[in-house]
Parts: structure tokens; sequence; C-alpha cells
């Protein structure tokens, strides 16, 4: 169909304020950008897309450009969400919300907040995305060891398969019987459907937080303790390892503030528990024990402090980590060693936080630098080299490098994709 009318049968369904034509290089064919205010208004922009094969997009935040270039070649709408903004139902007894999911989590934790309640102890750099993108990417950054895996507080979502049709998989409460098809829809990248609403387990806010700092002798022993911990099962709402370089680089002012002192194999360990007072007392207290057990001491809580308030966005100018590896715990002391061994390999020094803790694994945030005191980040050819040689190292130690997925499911998600979607118009550059 011509472009001229394709854009008037978008009108026609979102109305023209809210069609946008993309620019594309000479040549190539036309891409739209559509802002639907509602489920249905998604549905008849699928069915519409499906009908001439045009690829269909979902945009959430829109945080990483959309992966449109191996939709090359073919017309393409990008849906963008954002405006399906709405809290649908609180049920403050229940404690489940009903959310479109253009809404983003900062939003959500907007309406919820003055009520007392939180959608948990996520990081707060998570809370950009909107909700629909967040269940359609499953990524470690939305875990929390309180509050567990964000999927796993989806009960329920509303999406639009390619042929337009809506699913509801909240069908009755989870503890009916039968397959859950949500869990098919989180992580799908928009490949199975467009996500249009969710339903969400919500929490209580704490009533009470606190923190700690603790330095131990080495990095191995922070692990041991943090394990030690979680396994007494201990839920904090947040915890973070620095090893001691990593420690000078984030908490530097910190440090020298409160005397504190690592030496250059020692490790600090930060812990925040929360809930009923008398529940984060005992949390901290079990954590600081596995510390004594494992040689560490507790050291001046302004650490603790000063660690919790950066989480919610640190504005200091502190490098991003040159790579990120999800490690299970019990390969985590490996990787560690084996990625700070191929860094000296190739004349570099890796240092490491570790964070997003939670009873499978952890993830472990490598930054390279130069060697010597105040490293400097590497950059260019030379952070590539350390990069790929660090890489493999953790790769080999059993880690799971950022983004990297298992495949072996490919076959069956590859045969229900062609089952839902014979055109193969949903984000068809993504999952491949
Ligand atoms: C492969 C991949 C790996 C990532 N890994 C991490 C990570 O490890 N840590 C981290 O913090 N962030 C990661 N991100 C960033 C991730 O985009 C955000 O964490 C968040 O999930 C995106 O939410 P958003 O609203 O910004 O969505 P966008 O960035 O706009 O979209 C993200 C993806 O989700 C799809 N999508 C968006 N909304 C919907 C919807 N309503 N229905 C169906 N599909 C939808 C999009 O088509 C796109 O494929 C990753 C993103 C991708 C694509």
């Amino acid at each position: 169909m011509p472009a001229e009318a394709f854009t008037r049968e978008l009108a026609a369904r979102v109305g023209d304020a809210n069609v946008q034509t993309l620019p594309v290089a000479a040549g190539d064919p036309p891409a739209w950008q559509v802002s639907p205010g509602a489920a249905a208004e998604v549905a008849e922009i699928v069915r519409l897309c499906d009908r001439d094969g045009v690829a269909v997009l979902p945009v959430g935040s829109g945080a990483r450009p959309t992966r449109w270039r191996s939709a090359v070649g073919r017309q393409r709408v990008h849906v963008a969400l954002r405006r399906m903004d709405h809290v649908v139902h609180l049920d403050e007894t229940s404690l489940l919300v009903h959310v479109q999911a253009g809404l983003t989590g900062a939003g959500l934790e907007k309406v919820l907040a003055p009520r007392g309640l939180s959608i948990g102890d996520y990081p707060a750099t998570m809370l950009g995305s909107t909700i629909g993108g967040m269940i359609a990417v499953r990524t470690p950054g939305k875990s929390s060891v309180r509050h567990g895996f964000l999927e796993d507080a989806v009960l329920g979502v509303s999406a639009v398969l390619a042929d337009g049709r809506t699913i509801h998989t909240r069908v009755a409460p989870r503890r009916s019987t039968g397959p859950d098809l949500s869990r098919a829809l989180c992580g799908s990248e928009g490949t199975l459907g467009v996500i249009t609403s969710v339903v969400l387990r919500i929490h209580r806010r704490a009533e009470s937080r606190l923190v700690a700092a603790f330095r131990l002798p080495t990095c191995d022993a922070a692990l041991a303790a943090a394990h030690l911990s979680l396994r007494e099962e201990v839920k904090p709402a947040g915890l973070r390892i620095y090893d001691a370089a990593e420690a000078r680089a984030h908490l530097g002012a910190e440090l020298q503030q409160t005397g504190v002192t690592l030496d250059d194999g020692a490790a600090l360990l930060l812990v925040a528990t929360a809930g009923p007072t008398d529940l984060a007392v005992c949390d901290r207290d079990i954590v600081a024990s596995a510390v004594l057990a494992e040689g560490g001491e507790a050291v001046d809580t302004r650490l603790g402090e000063a660690w919790w308030k950066l989480r919610g966005g640190d504005p200091r100018e502190v490098p991003p980590p040159s790579f990120q590896v999800t490690v299970t715990p019990s390969r985590q002391r490996a990787v560690y060693h084996a990625v700070g061994g191929a860094a000296r390999a190739v004349g570099a020094v890796s240092r490491a936080h570790v964070s997003r803790f939670d009873a499978d694994g952890a993830v472990l945030f490598f930054t390279l630098v130069t060697p010597g005191p105040g490293g400097r980040p590497l950059d260019g050819a030379r952070l590539e080299e350390a990069r790929a040689a660090c890489e493999e190292a953790a790769r080999g130690a059993g880690g799971w490098l950022l983004g990297s997925r298992s495949v072996q499911f490919d076959p069956y998600l590859a045969a229900l994709r062609a089952a839902l979607d014979p055109r193969g118009i949903m984000n068809p550059g993504a999952l491949v």
C-alpha cells in the first residue's frame, strides 16, 4: 500500500496527532511511529500491519534505540506505548496493581508511595523504564533479594498478538492449575506480542531501613560472607561488595572522611536491611555474624549510608564498568580471579564490585584500568583487547556475560513465533 494511504489508515486508528512519519535513508521503505492511547488501538494497528506485512516494533521508554535495522527492507511501525500510562486498578488489600504498559516504574512509585506502598526494592536505575519494557526484557538488573525478580511479581499480562487478537493471561489466582502464559511473554522482547497492561504484586513500604558497612580481608571472604547470609535466608534490600580498588574509586571521599583504610586485597561489604524494625535488625545482625565468621569487622556506618544514597543515582564521575558478568554463587570467586589474571596478562588491572545478589547468584561489574596508583580506565584499542581477554576468561570460569542468553530453547521459540506470527512482523530483529 502506498505510504500516504497507510499513514491515513494509521491516523484513522489513533488520530493525526499520534502518527509521525520517521525519517529514512533514500530508497528505504517508509517508517512510522504511532502512539496509541488504548489497548484497542494497539490491536487495530497490529491488525493493519499484519494485513500488509509491516514490521511492528514496540517502544517503551525508548532508552535503547529500537533494533529496527533488522527490519530494513520492509516497512515498519514503531508502536510507542508512553501514552498508555494509567493505573487501571489498585487493590490495596490484595497488594495488586493493574497498570498500562507505558507507565514508568517511577510513575508507578509516585502513585504508590503516598499510600505507603511500593513496587519493591529494585535498583532506581530500572524505574525510568516502562512497566511493559521491564517485563518484555528479562535482565539481572530487575531483581532484589527482598522482592525477587520482577517477572515473579507478574501475575497477569495483557498483550496483542500478531493477528491483532488480545490475550489476558490472568484468568484465575496463581494457585489455579495449567501453564502460565504470562511466563512466555516475560522476556519475549516484543516478539510474541505487544504488552498492553500488567497485573503486578506490590509491597508495603518498609517501616525501617538500616545500613551497615563491613571490612573483610579479601574479596573471597566478602563473597563467602554474603552467601553465608543469603543461605540463612537474610533478605536485604541491597547488598554490595567492592574490592579495595573499586571502593577507592567509588567511595574515596567517604573512606578518607571516616578514616577507614583498606589493604590492597581487602574488600568492603555494604548492606541495607528493611522491613519491620525487628526483622531489619535481625537480618543486619545475621550479616554481621557471617562477616565475623569470615574474619571481617564492622566499620563506620557512614560508608553504608553514602553507598545507599549513591544507589539512587550516582552524580559522580565514576566511569561505567567495562563489562558485567552474571555468576552463580559457586563460580563467583573463580570468575573474579580469572578476570584479574587475564587483565594482568595483558598489562592491565581489573577492579570490581558485586551487586544484584539473589539466591541464584550476583552480577560482577568489572572496570579495566591502567596499572599503578590512581589507575585510569582503559579506552580505545587497549580496552577492546583487554576486555576481549577478560570476557573470555570470565566465560571460561563459568560466568555469563551481560546480554547473553541460553539458546537451547530457540527451536521452540522459533516454532512459537511462526505459529503466532506467520508473517514475521513482531519485532523481527529481537531474540535472534
Ligand atoms: C537485549 C537487551 C538486554 C538488556 N540488558 C539490560 C541489562 O542487563 N540491564 C539493564 O538495566 N537494562 C538492560 N536493557 C535495557 C532495557 O531496555 C531496560 O532494562 C528495560 O527493560 C527497557 O524498558 P524500556 O521501557 O526502556 O523499553 P525499550 O528500551 O523502549 O524497549 C526494550 C525492548 O522491549 C521491547 N518492548 C518495550 N515495550 C514493550 C511492550 N509494551 N511490549 C512488548 N515489547 C516491548 C522493545 O521492542 C525492545 O525490544 C537491555 C535491553 C535489551 C533490548
